[in-house]
Formats: C-alpha cells, sequence, structure tokens
C-alpha cells in the first residue's frame, strides 16, 4: 500500500489536537511498570458488584435476553429509576420520555453537552473539576468558564463566584456533588443560594450526582428538590459507584422531555443502547440493592475518618468531606508542586495519588487519594506517606 505523503496526523481535526490526554494517565502508566505499588488513584469501589445483581443479568443471558434493548432503555428500568428518584427526592420523571439510560454516566454528560451546546456557548465548570467536563464541552464547540472553588469555603461554589462570570452567552453550569475531586458536598441551603442566582439569570444546570448514594453525614439533597429547579435541571446519575457496577457501563439521564428527546437523537444514532445485560443487573440493583449499599458505604465511612486523621496528624490539612471516596490533602507545606509529590511519592515509596493540578488550577498544591481501598493497604499507605513527609519535609 502506497502511504508516501500520507501523514495520519494531518488528518486530525484541530479540536482533537488541542485537547490534552489525561493527566492521571501518565500516573498509572507509570505505576503499572513498577512492584508493590498501592494504588489510591483509581476512582471506583474496591467491591466485586453484589452478587444478586451480577445472578440477576446471569438470568437474562440464560433466558437469551440479548438482542438491543429500546434505545431509551428497558421500560421495566426506566420505571425503576422513575420509583428510584420519586422515592429518595421526590421528583417524578415520566419513563416515557423524561429518562434515558446511557452507558455510565460518561455518556450522559457527553451527549448532553452535545445536545445543548451551540457554537460559543459558554458552560460554567467549577475546578478542580472531574477530568472530562472541560473536553467535552470544548468537543462540543462551546467554550468553558471556570470557577475556582475555594479550601477556605470546603471546595464549595460561594454564589458571588457565579455571578462574576456569567455573560450573555453563559448557556449553563455543571454542578458535582458529591464532588470529584474534592469530596464536597453541598446541602439543601447551598444548592438553594445557588439555585438562586441560576434562576435570576435563566440557566441550564448539569447535576452529575454519580456519587449521591455516597453521602455520608446527611441525607444526599438532589438539585432537583430545590424549588424551581427540576424544569431547568439535567440530572446525571448511574450505577458506577454507589452500586460497585464500574464495569457495567450503566448510567441515566432526567430532564424536561424536549431535552431528553434531543439527548435520544444522539445516544440512538450513535450508541444505540446501553448494554441489555447490564440493564438487567440495574433494575435488581434498584429493587434489592440498598442494604448492600448501606453496607458499603458504611465501610468507606470508617475508612474516610481513618485517613483523614492520619493526613492530618502527619501535618497534611485535610478537611472531612461529606461524600464520594475521595480526600484531598493540601501538600503545600512540602514545597513540592502536586505532581512533584505525586512522582516522588510513587518512586520512592510506590504509592500511587493523582496531582490535585490534573483537576484545573484549584487543584494545585493538593492531591486526591481515594480510600476505597482495602483497609489494610490504606493502613500500609498511610505508613509509607508519612514516611515520605518526614523524609521530604527534614
Ligand atoms: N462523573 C464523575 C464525577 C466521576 O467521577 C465519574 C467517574 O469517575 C463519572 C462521572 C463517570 O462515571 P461512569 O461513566 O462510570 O458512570
Amino acid at each position: 500500500m502506497n502511504t508516501k505523503g500520507f501523514d495520519p496526523e494531518n488528518f486530525l481535526a484541530n479540536r482533537i489536537k488541542t485537547i490534552k490526554p489525561s493527566g492521571i494517565r501518565r500516573f498509572f502508566d507509570l505505576a503499572y511498570q513498577m512492584d508493590n505499588v498501592i494504588s489510591l488513584g483509581v476512582g471506583e469501589p474496591d467491591y466485586v458488584t453484589p452478587l444478586n445483581f451480577r445472578e440477576a443479568s446471569i438470568l437474562s443471558l440464560e433466558k437469551g435476553y440479548t438482542a438491543y434493548s429500546p434505545n431509551a432503555g428497558l421500560i421495566q428500568l426506566r420505571k425503576e429509576i422513575s420509583d428510584y428518584l420519586y422515592n429518595k427526592f421526590n421528583a417524578k420523571y415520566s419513563f416515557e420520555n423524561e429518562i434515558l439510560v446511557t452507558v455510565g454516566s460518561s455518556e450522559a454528560l457527553d451527549i448532553a453537552i452535545r445536545t445543548i451546546v451551540n457554537p460559543g456557548d459558554e458552560i460554567i465548570v467549577i475546578e478542580p473539576s472531574y477530568v472530562s467536563y472541560s473536553p467535552i464541552i470544548e468537543m462540543a464547540g462551546g467554550k468553558v468558564v471556570t470557577i475556582q472553588a475555594l479550601a477556605n469555603f470546603d471546595f464549595k461554589l460561594q454564589p458571588e463566584q457565579l455571578e462574576k462570570v456569567i455573560t450573555e452567552n453563559t448557556k449553563g453550569i455543571i454542578i458535582c456533588s458529591p464532588n470529584n475531586p474534592t469530596g464536597t458536598v453541598l446541602n439543601r441551603r447551598d444548592l438553594e443560594k445557588i439555585a438562586e442566582v441560576i434562576v435570576k439569570h435563566n440557566l441550564l444546570v448539569l447535576s452529575d450526582e454519580i456519587y449521591a448514594e455516597i453521602s455520608y453525614d446527611a441525607p444526599f439533597t438532589s438539585m432537583v428538590s430545590i424549588p424551581g429547579m427540576k424544569g431547568r435541571t439535567i440530572l446525571i446519575n448511574g450505577f458506577s459507584k454507589g452500586f460497585a457496577m464500574t464495569g457495567w457501563r450503566l448510567g441515566f439521564a432526567c430532564g424536561p422531555s424536549e431535552i431528553i428527546q434531543g439527548m435520544l437523537k444522539v445516544h440512538q444514532y450513535s450508541i444505540m443502547c446501553a448494554p441489555t445485560m447490564s440493564q438487567f443487573a440495574a433494575i435488581e440493583a434498584l429493587r434489592n440493592g440498598q442494604g448492600q449499599v448501606r453496607k458499603m458505604v458504611q465501610s468507606y465511612n470508617d475508612r474516610r475518618r481513618y485517613i483523614v486523621k492520619e493526613f492530618n496528624e502527619m501535618g497534611l490539612s485535610c478537611h472531612l468531606p461529606g461524600g464520594a471516596f475521595y480526600v484531598f490533602p493540601d501538600i503545600s507545606s512540602t514545597g513540592l508542586s502536586s505532581e512533584e509529590f505525586a512522582e516522588k511519592l510513587l518512586i520512592d515509596e510506590h504509592v500511587a495519588v493523582v496531582p490535585g493540578s490534573v483537576f484545573g488550577k484549584g487543584g494545585e498544591g493538593y492531591i486526591r487519594c481515594s480510600y476505597a481501598t482495602r483497609f489494610e493497604l490504606l493502613q500500609e499507605a498511610m505508613l509509607r506517606i508519612k514516611r515520605f513527609i518526614d523524609k521530604e519535609i527534614l
């Protein structure tokens, strides 16, 4: 085949060339080449999916349900999602046109953005932020406008900060509570204050609530349960985190039917439907999974308290996060940048953490550690980090 003069690089679209690969990946490539590494890096439960969820999926395969499901997801699953949201948040969504089952919440986020963004529309992202928000906005031709959440406000967005960045091109905002990477949970009062600004400027909200089940100190408040917000919110959730189902790739989006039906167009042409066997597992998860979810959350809670105490005792200030399974300690006292800290810690002590800088500007000076890791491994990781700090600070 004659490929002379053919440079594949020239065939990449400009918007893809300018997107940076995820900063997390470099560390994992490094960690994979090393022995005896304890990873506090990956954001996923350390549990195998509960047996009854797996069995429901196996049964569906045995019965031969191996075909495509309806584009929007199995009707039974959409009905279960509708009941689940009504029982949890008193929010009524019609299974017929207001709920879309997706390939992870990742797909829901991506197609929500692709459905609402016109070229040049501004979407507000609060940094430190989950790594995919800004790239998906840029790939859809939108403009990312960032706000830096501040540690002295427990990384909670302040309404005045929001007021300052809104322009006539602002279309919406992505809010993530419980938050990745900080673990911060916005309570009802926090949400009400933010909602006031959102309503005043007639904006749309993408509420990423993928960690909603993992909320420790109070029952979780959804953005859609704040008066006036349900009709202007795309609620994004899924089974990966709370139900320990990351590999099943199943999420969902709920919202006003016009928007969900718009998202359905993108979904049906790009994806067709979420995996059918995963949808059967999810039905079981919603019907009978709350007991198992509560047990997992209780265990994360014990680990949360342990790791926060350890970091503070070794002199790295760390706020007690209200949800998810991440802590975000301040490492600036070591004099190292977050990337230097993470790289040195990995090389010297074989502990993998994620430098805060990969989550945007507001993340510099911090590291993200996931404590969804076996307790004995967490203890060993803490010993190693303490040894590293003692050596670094001397
Ligand atoms: N949103 C947040 C905040 C996340 O942390 C993640 C995964 O880490 C996702 C969305 C995507 O999760 P999934 O596609 O597995 O539902």
